[in-house]
């Protein structure tokens, strides 16, 4: 935010500060951008959270997750609670 302040020439991520020039995409609307690693950081963050409510998730709340979130790894968590949902005395 601070270097924003002096080179405010460049465009720089709002999150990390980091100038476009030092990362692959910098994506904006109007008013903020946001960088393709800290993009990478929020989608991890929303897994996590995800992730963390799965337990108390419904059927139709668990199939309706975006999977294109999480990690091989916590798929695996994913498809447990799913298989475990779809077929609680199994
Ligand atoms: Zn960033």
């Amino acid at each position: 935010m601070t270097r924003m302040l002096v080179q405010p020439n460049k465009l720089a991520c709002n999150f990390c500060g980091k100038f476009d020039e030092d990362v692959e995409v910098l994506v904006s609307n109007k008013s903020a951008f946001i960088c393709n690693e800290c993009i990478i950081k929020c989608v991890g963050i929303v897994a996590e959270r995800q992730l963390a409510n799965l337990g108390k998730m419904t059927l139709t709340e668990v199939e309706g997750l975006d999977k294109r979130l999480f990690t091989e790894e916590q798929m695996r968590t994913v498809a447990n609670r799913l298989a475990k949902l779809r077929n609680p005395f199994g």
